[in-house]
């Protein structure tokens, strides 16, 4: 799709790298993309404040966990632990880039072999 009125593009297209393993799926990311439409209110971009057409990555990123450490004093980062899965969302006007649950966007279902932090089975 091309448009003129795109004055820069910061990131590669999803589309130009061939899907791989691990990656969204044609179905995911058309599902993704109904998300985004029927949740995000006017579709705007909060950032050049305009109209713009999202793309959805069709990898998505990971955020880790942060422990905050005893007494609120510090923290530590779980390497290798649960991490929040993110669909990668950018603006094709601008490039502001959004992260959104891949959870509750209904990509990723929890892994329920995870245990919570603190808890174990009941
Ligand atoms: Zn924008």
């Amino acid at each position: 799709m091309s448009d003129v009125s795109e004055p820069i593009k910061p990131v590669a297209p999803p589309s130009a790298a061939p899907p791989k393993e691990g990656d969204l799926t044609p179905e995911q990311l058309q599902q993704a993309k109904e998300w985004l439409r029927t949740h995000w209110s006017n579709g705007n971009c909060p950032f050049h404040l305009g109209r713009t057409n999202w793309i959805v990555d069709n990898s998505l990123a990971a955020a880790p966990i942060y422990h905050i450490g005893p007494g609120g004093i510090g923290g530590t980062m779980m390497i290798g632990g649960p991490m929040f899965p993110l669909a990668v969302v950018t603006c094709s006007v601008c490039g502001h880039t959004v992260f959104v649950n891949a959870i509750l966007m209904g990509l990723v279902k929890p892994d329920a072999s995870v245990p919570s932090s603190d808890k174990s089975d009941t």
